[in-house]
């Protein structure tokens, strides 16, 4: 027998199976990992794709296979053809997307069960009570037999043993060998969330809503396919239809994975998925020790549970025979891979869905422009619940003009119609939400007298402010242009680089409500583990009245008492220099004031913006996600951004200023040389320019980049892998990321 090895060795020229022979008698599957000879090198892990009774090679140059490194497939069959798909659509080794199917640790064995050893009691009844007297003249093993005795299932720990009775190994041996007892090793489990208390919740009765909605999921779950967009707003009870859908799926006999965003995987989530499912669910995320995260894998791998709740990768969670896989929130970028393989967690879960023959269900309050217009298409049926549950209001946003205070000769964070409704939050007992938007560092220039942004000429994005010399570029054409002095619009001197931060905030809510005790949540408050969740339930607990944050805030949290949302400044993230700023600014704020009044109080939303009549803002104000829409794709077609183009982007790192300037520079060039030999191509670029990035230097490595836009059709994806290419061709002290589609273009 012959099987066919994928080495795990990410260099294009070893991209392909190669063949070993299966010595007599070892047992092997597709999907095993395996040590395998390579070259001059004795072993290198390789994961097996096919096994073959015959093979073409002369048998003196086909080498034997070494060992198995497990004795389970650690890559089910049905992943190896994921896996294939993702190299094919991402322009990766197979052995790079292989890797995504079993935890990272388990390359180089660098994780292993956690043993543990334990004793069991072999003697019953008369042999007990015998061999009991045999052992009258040695005091250990007597105690040991008589609490093996007394001890549940009549065994024990040897930790506990020698806890109770002092060393005893040798006492331990010396019944081992007279056949008494049994020493063997049991697998320890690490469980991720033991600090959880489970409720057990009740089911509600669902909803009209509900209702309609499950009567369309759960034959498609039965029938074994479909694939469903649903549009619910912030509060109508979406988490309950999953978990309907998802008992209904374990009712048949299937598997389900639930995807939700890293930040949206609060232990308020995982606690009330817990409390439904118990310990048929499992949990991935990235916030686990690598031993539990290994430990859950397992659980999975070896069919112990019925629903996998993770983020991203959990899309690639060992499960067989799936009906059901739910991704909430699906309008989020995360759900987006940023570094090799640049998987798409979406597309991955409608690939497993169609292999599999389960359900898709992607789920948001307000969907990604890509998935609504596919449901507009037909390729996804569209679900809608349009209303909060028992018919809870939406929030009142009120939109602040902050051109207006400043005239006002404000300069205070907070309008004063902000502070009004922040001060009877405050006084009526309820709890409020300030949400800063201070993510990444480009800053725009602005004006506080009239609300003009500097924009580019060329593209329809705000030009990004450069400490360094002071000057405002570009980021999609590299154009240049100085910090202007007075604003061109209104002639206003106040025209400055934008930028408050949660920090700032937080200093003026002390000194205006000195009593009043607040909570902050940002990058640096939560670098330990667990933090996120301390301050989260210490918000819920209601230690502090007031939470002030950055986006991580905006999703998924469900506080009854918080009636009160003031944004502090919408403006931050519209005016990032992103073709989808206007996108991410109408989730935002719509999640954002999703969070206001979700029990029985009313919320309200303070909006304050420089730009009020913003479509993102005045959609997101009236919750309109069809207005936005409409007006977002009709802006995408017009400037040709995705989802009409794809946007590839080669990242070139180095130490070396010069160095990496010339290396872009030649990355260029060969993606320029490939279009001139392609000129049915050439029509289809919108745009394709070599540049420092917007952040020059990270890490005291200097950045340049090779910017691709090209129409989003099939013939052009040569081009995307041509960029793709490039970037994999090794330059001597210098990195090359090739992004396809990225989340941030930093
Ligand atoms: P969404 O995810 O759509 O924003 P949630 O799933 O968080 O909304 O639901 C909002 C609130 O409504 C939650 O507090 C949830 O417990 C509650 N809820 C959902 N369905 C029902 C129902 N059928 N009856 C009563 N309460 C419900
Ligand atoms: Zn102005
Ligand atoms: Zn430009």
């Amino acid at each position: 027998m012959y099987c066919q090895v994928i080495v795990d060795i990410a260099h294009e020229d070893v991209d392909r199976v190669f063949t070993y022979r299966i010595p007599d008698g070892m047992q092997l599957e597709i999907g095993m990992r395996v040590h395998v000879p390579f070259g001059h090198r004795k072993d290198i892990e390789g994961v097996i794709v096919e096994i073959t009774d015959t093979c073409d090679l002369p048998d003196a140059r086909v080498r034997e296979i070494k060992e198995a490194l497990e004795d389970y497939p650690a890559v089910l069959p049905e992943l190896i053809g994921i896996a294939r798909y993702i190299k094919a659509h991402t322009f990766c080794t197979l052995s790079q997307a292989l890797r995504l199917m079993y935890p990272a640790q388990m390359r180089g064995q660098r994780i292993r069960e956690k043993k543990q050893q334990a004793v069991r009691l072999l003697l019953k009844d008369a042999a007990y009570s015998e061999g009991l007297a045999r052992q009258k003249r040695a005091p250990r093993r007597y105690a040991i037999l008589e609490e093996l005795n007394g001890a549940e299932g009549h065994e024990l720990l040897v930790s506990e043993l020698c806890n109770r009775l002092g060393n005893c190994r040798d006492a331990l041996r010396a019944l081992d060998t007279a056949g008494a007892i049994e020493i063997y090793t049991r697998e320890l489990q690490r469980k991720p969330y033991n600090e959880i208390e489970a409720l057990s919740e009740k089911d509600p009765v669902l909803t009209e809503q509900q209702e309609t909605v499950l009567s369309q999921i759960l034959p498609a779950i039965d029938k074994g396919s479909g694939q469903f967009l649903l549009y619910g707003v912030t509060g109508s009870g979406k988490t309950e239809v999953f978990i309907r859908a998802v008992r209904h799926t374990a009712r048949l006999g299937k598997t389900a994975i639930v995807l939700v965003p890293e930040i949206a995987l609060t232990p308020q989530m995982v606690a009330w998925f817990r409390s439904r499912f118990g310990e048929d669910a499992a949990v991935l995320h990235s916030r686990l020790s690598a031993g539990e995260r290994f430990d859950e894998w397992r659980r999975i791998r070896r069919g112990e549970v019925h629903v996998v709740i993770g983020a991203r990768s959990a899309i690639f969670a060992p499960l067989t025979n799936i009906g059901l896989i739910i991704i909430d929130e699906e309008h989020e970028q995360s759900y987006n891979s940023d570094t090799t393989p640049q998987y798409d967690a979406r597309v991955v879960g409608q690939q497993r869905c169609i292999s599999s023959n389960a359900v898709l269900l992607l789920a948001s309050a307000t969907p990604s422009m890509r998935s609504f217009a596919m449901a507009g298409r037909g390729d996804y049926t569209l679900l809608e619940m349009p209303q909060r549950v028992h018919g809870r209001p939406l929030p009142d946003v009120h939109i602040i003009d902050m051109r207006r205070e400043l005239t006002m000769g404000n300069k205070s964070v907070f309008s004063a119609q902000m502070l009004t409704g922040l001060t009877h939050c405050i006084e009526s007992g309820k709890q409020a939400i300030l949400f800063v938007n201070r993510r990444g560092f480009a800053t725009f220039v602005s004006c506080r007298n009239c609300g003009y942004v500097v924009h580019c000429e060329h593209c329809d994005v705000s030009m990004t402010y450069h400490s360094v010399g002071n000057t405002l570029r570009c980021h999609y054409c590299g154009q240049e242009a100085p910090v202007p002095e007075t604003c061109p619009k209104c002639g206003s001197t106040h025209i400055k680089y934008f930028g408050i931060g949660t920090q700032r905030v937080e200093d003026e809510m002390h000194k205006l409500f000195p009593n009043v005790t607040t909570l902050r949540m940002d990058n640096d408050t939560t670098q330990q583990k667990d933090a996120h969740a301390i301050l989260l339930r210490r918000f819920q607990r209601k230690e502090a009245q007031v939470l002030i944050g950055t986006q991580m805030i905006a999703k998924g949290l469900d506080f009854p008492d918080v009636t009160m949302v003031g944004i502090v400044a919408a403006d931050a993230m519209l005016n990032l220099p992103d073709y989808r700023s206007a996108e991410k600014t109408f989730q935002l704020l719509t999640q954002v004031a999703g969070r206001a009044g979700r029990a029985d109080a009313k919320g309200e939303v303070f909006l304050q913006t420089y730009t009020p009549e913003h479509y993102a803002i005045q959609s997101a104000s009236r919750q309109d996600y069809r207005a936005f829409f409409e007006a977002e794709m009709a802006r995408r077609r017009q400037i040709k951004y995705p989802p009409f183009t794809v946007i590839v982007r080669n990242i070139y790192e180095s130490l070396d200023e010069e160095k990496v300037h010339v290396s872009a520079q030649s990355g260029f060039d060969l993606i320029q040389a490939f279009f001139d030999r392609r000129q049915y191509l050439q029509k289809y670029i919108v745009y394709l320019r070599v540049m420092p990035c917007p952040i020059y230097r990270i890490k005291d490595k200097f950045r340049w980049e090779v910017l691709l836009g090209i129409i989003d059709i099939p013939v052009c994806e040569e081009a995307v892998g041509k960029m793709s290419e490039i970037s994999g061709i090794p330059i001597e002290n210098v990195a090359v990321l090739c992004q396809i589609n990225p989340s941030s273009l930093m």
